[in-house]
């Protein structure tokens, strides 16, 4: 089993559930949720045609390897949008794998750790509050580190 960091994301319809479903679904299809984070709210600052985003990271342990892992994650992508907003054909949540074990990955495909983790306070937080103390393999900071060098503005609220 591998432990891995997921990042969900959405900002279209019912955004609570979105983020239900999609955890529904990654018990089903990738692993066991071993501590899922709050959910947390960033206003789309500086888009103001865009509606807020929620986001939640998961910590989750599965048998699937990395590449399998984000074959999963973007299956679970589309049949949740096609779900609910077929006549759109939209994407109505993001999966992002953050982290798998301390493993660093460069394919076309993936890449692990997530290029953006560092620069995003909306990933940051909610990953400190799982794992604070747990060392970027690339950067070699913790996420508690990365978070106190952040210097992105965005507001993030904990909503529950
Ligand atoms: P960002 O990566 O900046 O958050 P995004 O999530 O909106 O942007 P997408 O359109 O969802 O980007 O993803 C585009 C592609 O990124 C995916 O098809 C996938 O192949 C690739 N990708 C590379 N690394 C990762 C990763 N760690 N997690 C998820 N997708 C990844
Ligand atoms: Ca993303
Ligand atoms: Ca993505």
């Amino acid at each position: 089993m591998s432990q891995c960091y997921l990042l969900l994301g959405t900002n279209i319809g019912d955004k609570k559930r979105n983020l239900l479903q999609a955890r529904d679904a990654i018990v089903e299809r990738i692993g066991k949720i071993t501590n899922p984070s709050a959910i947390y709210q960033t206003s789309a600052w500086g888009k103001e045609d865009q509606d807020d985003f929620l986001n939640q990271v998961l910590e989750v342990e599965t048998a699937l390897n990395p590449e399998q892992l984000l074959a999963i994650c973007l299956e679970i992508e589309k049949d949740l949008g096609r779900v609910r907003f077929e006549h759109w054909g939209e994407r109505l949540i993001d999966i992002d794998i953050l982290y798998y074990e301390d493993q660093v990955i460069t394919s076309q495909r993936l890449t692990v750790p997530h290029p953006e983790i560092q620069n995003r306070k909306f990933t940051l937080i909610p990953l400190v509050e799982l794992a604070p103390d747990f060392i970027h393999p690339k950067m070699n900071q913790t996420n508690k580190d990365l978070l106190g060098l952040c210097t992105d503005p965005l507001e993030v609220v904990k909503i529950e």
